[in-house]
């Protein structure tokens, strides 16, 4: 997991948001893996995962206080938590402003729907490349055709690891684009979700906000963070 933990990324939103401004500018291909504790557990029994997360190219941020508190515990000086919804929502708003285009993979038909909508009203100079629900069989095949239309963004809402697995398989198949998985963003994007209060972000508590909604991800939430938490620490001094 150290090595995990030293590829985070250190320096904030603001910082980071000024990265995705440069490589929209100059048509970088980047993939981004929004890190949560679940995803660094995952990536002890799935090479898979592990590899993705590893390659030199894909850029590890840390979406979980979680992530950040234990990574700062450890000795890396991480300045704060970058939401998956938040690089959603700001690659939304630069792709406006550069002009650009998206392409949208995941989620029910009907938050597509609503989210496309959202997207022409708030952000008409950015061109929606096309659009697909995530609950097709054939999801490769979705890729064929984002390839064939060579959007500059691309956010796929599958949940992880589908949605990193996914966009790994096909990275080679592009010269450019940004590509996030962005989890349940959409279906609070298009407004079939409520995102926690502005309060419970500022806290750091917009996980307890999500368990309170959604009962049943206590368990998830207790075996991704908390096992985390402990694990994380437990190796402080090991070279795992
Ligand atoms: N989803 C999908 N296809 C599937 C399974 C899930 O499109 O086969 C979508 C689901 O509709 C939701 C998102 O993936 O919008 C996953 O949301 P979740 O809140 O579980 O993700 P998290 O943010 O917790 O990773």
């Amino acid at each position: 997991m150290k090595k995990l933990f030293s590829k985070l990324y250190k320096n904030g939103n603001d910082d980071f948001n000024e990265e995705m401004s440069k490589w929209l500018k100059n048509n970088k291909k980047q993939f981004i893996v929004t890190a949560n504790p679940e995803t660094f557990m995952k990536s002890k029994d799935d090479n898979e995962i592990n590899t993705l997360l590893l390659d030199e190219d894909t850029i590890l941020v840390p979406d979980g206080i979680a992530i950040v508190k234990t990574a700062n515990m450890l000795g890396y000086n991480i300045k704060e938590r970058i939401a998956g919804i938040d690089i959603a929502n700001q690659l939304l708003e630069e792709g406006n402003k550069q002009k650009k285009s998206i392409y949208l993979f995941g989620s029910k038909q009907e938050v597509i729907d609503d989210l496309i909508k959202t997207i022409v009203e708030k952000y008409p100079n950015l061109t929606i490349a096309g659009s697909s629900n995530g609950y097709k069989e054939d999801k490769d095949k979705v890729f064929d055709e984002i390839v064939s239309v060579k959007p500059d963004i691309v956010l796929v809402a599958l949940g992880i690891p589908a949605q990193e697995k996914l966009i790994y398989k096909h990275l080679d198949r592009f010269d450019k684009g940004i590509f996030v998985g962005v989890g349940g963003s959409f279906d609070v994007m298009s407004g079939h979700k409520k995102r926690a209060p502005k309060i419970f972000i500022k806290l750091n508590l917009e996980w307890l906000y999500r368990i309170a909604c959604e009962p049943k991800r206590i368990k998830r939430f207790y075996d991704s963070n908390v096992k985390f938490m402990f694990k994380a620490l437990n190796r402080r001094n090991k070279n795992d």
